[in-house]
């Protein structure tokens, strides 16, 4: 997409401090970084989330995550980092091109787990965790 701020990094028409890159990943630095090291891994051709993703792509861009978290936590020397796609406008997302966050994380950041993304965690039985496992099954076959 020609107006995708995130199609143009990838393709070399707007800077960005490149950390990893090849045919098919494009990795770089948060330009508004939640703290030193954090990194965007993004598909270099137009996906908005992970539903419109091929499954080749998304192979490549988990490899280069998995890859990638490591060398970025060595880097800033960080204890442990957080990996997450907000996916879709509702869960946050901003920039409509799909993208990894890697987010270095230490002891003392103050931050919290992926648990505290929502306001209100739900309570669930086993006969609702039961319905839900199924739903979730029949729609993968759909
Ligand atoms: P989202 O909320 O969509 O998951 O996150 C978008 C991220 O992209 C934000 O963390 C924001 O700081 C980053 N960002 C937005 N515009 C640019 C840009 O032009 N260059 C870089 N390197 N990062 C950007
Ligand atoms: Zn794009």
């Amino acid at each position: 997409m020609s107006d995708c701020i995130f199609c143009q990094i990838a393709a070399g028409e707007l800077p960005s401090h490149t950390v990893y890159e090849d045919e098919t990943v494009f990795a770089f630095l948060d330009a508004n970084p939640l703290v030193e090291g954090h990194t965007l891994v993004i598909p270099r051709a137009h996906y908005g989330t992970t539903t419109e993703l091929p499954g080749d792509v998304g192979a490549a861009l988990g490899r280069a995550v998995t890859q990638l978290a490591p060398a970025v936590e060595a880097a800033v020397d960080a204890d442990a980092s957080t990996i997450g796609i907000n996916n879709g406008p509702a869960a946050g997302q901003e920039i409509e091109h799909l993208h990894a966050h890697i987010v270095p994380r230490t002891r003392t950041d103050g931050g919290g787990a992926v648990h505290s993304i929502v306001g209100q965690p739900t309570a669930a039985d086993d006969d609702q965790l039961a319905t839900v496992a199924e739903s979730i099954a029949a729609a993968l076959s759909t």
